[in-house]
């Protein structure tokens, strides 16, 4: 019996209430409440076209995966494991998940609703929604944003989040990552109109890393500092004393820090991150569209990995990212959805293809960014970008397991012919037949297993009607 066809069994008892809280783990529970995420079993994945994106293995077609208890076991030609549950790899190619690397995954309830006029542009709604939040409503938009990534192939998220009106808004947030059984960091920040010239909630971030063994979902989370940095938000210039102490207390704490920078023509916020010595390699900076030479230096120089969002990027305006100097330079690059609000998606597909697409047609230049170079962001790279790269982003004994099936027989990726082309220029979040994290299988056959999605899509509509009617914003 496959994986599924017990799951359907068991979720069809579930169902009927048969079955005690404590009895099947992996189940939604008849009343729709969450139950244990799905274990970790010992899985074999046969006969696929395997891209490991390990350099020294490369891809390997009619290939294998053996998952056991979370880790790969072994990856190649006709492995043997006689316990473990076979999945048919024919006609799938297996790849690592993909590694998102920012995104403010509370504003999914936002989603698409950056206006046309200035008034209801991205930062205004953000804030005027934003201060409208309850903690549940953190919960409901993360939920979604969670949701989505998994049935796109995103096994890593970044949560940069900045709407921390209490410390139960993180907690909200936190919540609804380790239900979804991702991996990820959950950067902390502030809140939406959170006053320029005080520190975040410094207290309640200790608080957290003090406490994080009971949040990080037996390590698949991390913790971070969503840093407002020098750039201006809405409320204006973050005051230096404010933003110093933020930035050192992160440091002391040992978590890493990231930051927005250099997004609108003129800015030098990067020059100025490192003239004050705010670089290194825990540091990671985010859209870096407008960046000089001498900024790019310094971001090379301090090993400070970078984001692009090119979906935001474009739609608000930023201009173009421009991964092809910080990739010459040496800069780890992440790929990220950054918004919902913006993007109106969070597909992974579509951002590497648009990453390709502008970088090419800035260099006039057919091959400039390679497909496969992008998949790389998209996954190793990514990794290293996230400093998660000894564990995930390559499909390799002894990492974690976390991987997708693509399924190739499907009419927009039907012909199999270059693979890695295929991933970046064709495929799209429907083709994702099956996503693992940590060796929990989280998406089968097309369908989210541990999330309800009819649930989470009617839960998070109720919820974004309630913020609207409080913030008065029809
Ligand atoms: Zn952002």
């Amino acid at each position: 019996m496959n994986v599924t066809t017990r799951r359907e069994f068991l979720g069809g008892i579930a169902a009927f209430g048969t079955l005690g809280a404590s009895g099947c783990a992996g189940l939604m529970s008849g009343s729709g409440q969450p139950g244990k995420l799905p274990e970790r079993g010992e899985v074999l994945i046969r006969n696929a076209y395997v891209m490991t994106m390990d350099a020294a293995t490369g891809d390997l077609a009619d290939a294998d995966v053996h998952v056991k208890q979370g880790a790969i076991v072994a990856v190649g030609r006709n492995l043997q494991a006689g316990g473990a549950q076979a999945i048919d790899g024919r006609g799938m190619i297996v790849l690592p998940g993909f590694v998102e690397t920012h995104w403010h995954m509370w504003n999914a309830l936002l989603r698409s609703m950056s206006g046309d006029k200035r008034e209801h542009g991205y930062f205004p709604t953000a804030l005027n929604l934003g201060k409208a939040y309850l903690p549940s409503d953190m919960y409901q938009g993360t939920r979604l944003a969670c949701a989505e990534a998994i049935n796109g192939g995103i096994t890593f998220v970044h949560d940069w989040c900045h709407n921390i009106r209490s410390p139960e808004y993180a907690e909200a947030s936190l919540r609804a990552l380790r239900e979804s059984g991702m991996r990820g960091r959950f950067s902390y920040g502030a809140a939406q109109g959170h006053p320029a010239s005080e520190t975040i909630n410094l207290a309640d971030l200790e608080r957290l890393h003090r406490d994080w063994r009971n949040q990080s979902n037996d390590g698949l989370l991390a913790l971070g500092l969503a840093w407002r940095g020098v750039s201006t938000g809405a409320t204006g210039a973050v005051a230096a004393t404010a933003y110093k102490q933020d930035f050192d207390t992160a440091r002391r704490l040992g978590i890493p820090i990231s930051v927005h920078a250099n997004n609108r023509k003129g800015s030098d916020a990067i020059a100025l991150l490192a003239r004050e010595k705010f670089l290194g390699k825990d540091v990671q900076v985010i859209h870096a569209t407008w960046v000089s030479p001498e900024e790019i230096r310094a971001l090379a120089d301090n090993g400070c990995p970078v984001s692009l969002s090119p979906y935001t990027e474009l739609r608000i305006g930023f201009g173009f990212p421009p991964t092809g100097e910080l990739l010459a330079a040496g800069i780890p690059v992440g790929l990220s959805v950054d918004t919902t609000a913006l993007s109106g998606n969070a597909d992974m597909f579509a951002i590497m293809k648009a990453i390709q697409n502008i970088e090419n047609s800035r260099a006039n230049n057919e091959f400039k960014l390679p497909a496969r170079r992008v998949l790389e962001l998209a996954t190793i790279e990514g990794a290293r970008s996230m400093g998660v790269d000894d564990r995930v982003g390559s499909l390799k004994p002894g990492k974690r397991a976390d991987l997708v099936m693509v399924n190739t027989r499907e009419v927009n990726l039907g012909v199999f012919s270059e693979p890695a082309h295929m991933l970046v220029e064709a495929a799209q979040p429907s083709n994702v037949d099956t996503v693992m994290v940590d060796g929990r299988i989280l998406k089968r056959r097309g369908r989210l297993a541990a999330i309800d999605v009819e649930q989470t899509v009617s839960e998070a509509s109720s919820a974004l009607a309630a913020v609207r009617k409080r913030a008065g914003w029809w």
